[in-house]
C-alpha cells in the first residue's frame, strides 16, 4: 500500500511512524515550507505516552510531571491535586518541537499544501497548490483544524468556543507539576517543559476569533486577570509576546471515513484543550489505525472513547470557568474530595493489539 499522509503535525507524524513499523510505504505532505520550530509545551499523558514508548519514539528530553493542582484564581487555595505518578508510564511535558522532531521517520514533503481529493474507487488522486498531483492506494487527512481532506468525506464545520488561548515559555524553574488557576470565564496553566523553561497558557473570552494564530503582548492580557492572584499576573506579564489562536471543537458525530479516505487528530475530532487531550487522542488514532486490518474498523475502534473525551472537554470548559456562587462552591468541595482513580479510564495506557 502507498499511502499519502496530508499533514506533519503530531497526528500525520505518529501515523506514518506506526504504519511504516507495519510494513506500509507512506509519504507525509506537508504545506509548510520545512519542519514547524514550535517552542511551547504539549502534555503528553500516559495513554500517548505508552503507545509513543510501544513505537520506540524516545522521549527522553520530557520532563516527567508528578501531579496536577487546580488553584483558586484569587488567593491560590489549592482546590484539588491529581496524582498523575499512579501510572506505569509517566505523565510527560515536552516542547512541541522536540517531538515532532523525535516522530519523524517516514518521508516529509514540505511545501505541498493539498487542495482537491479526488477518490476514483482504485485510488485517491491528491491535488496540491503548484498544480501537481501524486496518486495514492489511500490517503489519511491529518490536516487539523481548518482541514482540507474533510470535504472529500463529508462536511463539517468546527464550531467557535468564544475563547482564545494565548501561549508562551518563560524561564523560571518550578516545581515537576502542572498547574491550572481556575477563574469565572478564564483560567490559566503552566508546567515545565524543560529545565529551567515554564510554558504558560492562558484562555480568555473574546467575541471575534482571530482567524490565524496572532502576537499579542501580556498587557493586552492583563485586564482579563483583574483581581486575580499576584502570581498570575507576573507570569502574564513577563510573558512579553503570547501566541494566541481560537479554540474550537467539533461533536464527534460526522464520518471519519469514506471509500480510501479517512481523517484522523483535529481533522477527525478537534476537541477544547480543557483536558490536555487532542494530541493524545491524535496519537492514540495513530496506533489504533496501524492495527486495523480494514479502514473502516477504525472508526468502530475509536468512536466511544472520542466521544467520551470530547464530552469531558466540553465538561471541563463550563467547570473550569464557573463564576463565584453556589456552583462553583460545589464545585470547589468536590475538586476536594475527588476520587485518585477518576482519571484512570482516561490516562491508564491501553492495549493495541489488534482489534482491541
Ligand atoms: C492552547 C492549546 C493547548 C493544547 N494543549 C494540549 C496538550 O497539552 N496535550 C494534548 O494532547 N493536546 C493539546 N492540545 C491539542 C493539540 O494541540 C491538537 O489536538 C493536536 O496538535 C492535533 O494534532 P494534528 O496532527 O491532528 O493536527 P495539527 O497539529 O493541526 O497538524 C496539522 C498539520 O497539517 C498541516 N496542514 C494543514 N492543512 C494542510 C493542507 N491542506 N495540506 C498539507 N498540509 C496541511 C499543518 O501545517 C500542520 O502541520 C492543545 C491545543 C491548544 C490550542
Amino acid at each position: 500500500m502507498r499511502i499519502g499522509i496530508v499533514g506533519a503535525g503530531i497526528g500525520g507524524l505518529t501515523t506514518a511512524l506506526a504504519l511504516t513499523r507495519q510494513g506500509a510505504d507512506c509519504v507525509v505532505l506537508e504545506q509548510r515550507p520545512e519542519p514547524a520550530e514550535d517552542g511551547t509545551g504539549i502534555q503528553i499523558s500516559p495513554n500517548a505516552a505508552a503507545a509513543l514508548l510501544g513505537l520506540g519514539v524516545r522521549l527522553d528530553f520530557a520532563v516527567p510531571v508528578a501531579s496536577r493542582e487546580l488553584r483558586r484564581w484569587a488567593d491560590g487555595t489549592v482546590l484539588g491535586r491529581t496524582d498523575l505518578s499512579r501510572y506505569r508510564v509517566p505523565y510527560l511535558t515536552m516542547r512541541r518541537g522536540q517531538l515532532t522532531e523525535a516522530l519523524r521517520e517516514a518521508p516529509v514533503h514540505f511545501g505541498r499544501r493539498c487542495v482537491t481529493v479526488c477518490d476514483d474507487g482504485a485510488g485517491v488522486v491528491l491535488g496540491f497548490t503548484d498544480g501537481t498531483e501524486d496518486r495514492f492506494d489511500a490517503v489519511i487527512g491529518a490536516d487539523g483544524l481548518h482541514s482540507a481532506v474533510r470535504a472529500a468525506v463529508g462536511p463539517a464545520d468546527p464550531r467557535y468556543s468564544g475563547l482564545v488561548a494565548s501561549r508562551a515559555v518563560l524561564p523560571s524553574a518550578g516545581p515537576h507539576r502542572v498547574t491550572v488557576w481556575l477563574g469565572p470565564g478564564r483560567h490559566c496553566v503552566t508546567y515545565p517543559i524543560a529545565p529551567g523553561l515554564l510554558n504558560l497558557v492562558v484562555v480568555t473570552p473574546a467575541d471575534q476569533p482571530p482567524d490565524r494564530p496572532v502576537r499579542v503582548t501580556g498587557d493586552r492580557l492583563l485586564p482579563y486577570f483583574d483581581g486575580w492572584h499576584p502570581a498570575v499576573r507576573e507570569l502574564i506579564d513577563a510573558a512579553g509576546e503570547l501566541e494566541q489562536r481560537a479554540l474550537y471543537d467539533l461533536p464527534p458525530v460526522s464520518p471519519w471515513c469514506r471509500g480510501r479516505v479517512m481523517l484522523i487528530g483535529d481533522a477527525a475530532h478537534p476537541i477544547l484543550p480543557f483536558i490536555a487531550q487532542g494530541a493524545a487522542q491524535a496519537i492514540e488514532d495513530a496506533v489504533t489505525l496501524a492495527r486495523c486490518t480494514d479502514l473502516s474498523g477504525f472508526e468502530a475502534l475509536r468512536r466511544d472513547r472520542v466521544r467520551q473525551v470530547y464530552e469531558m472537554s466540553r465538561a471541563g470548559l463550563r467547570v473550569h470557568h464557573l463564576p463565584d456562587g453556589a456552583e462553583q462552591r460545589i464545585r470547589d468541595a468536590a475538586l476536594a474530595t475527588a476520587d485518585p482513580g477518576a482519571h484512570d479510564w482516561l490516562y491508564r495506557p491501553r492495549s493495541y493489539a489488534a482489534g482491541s
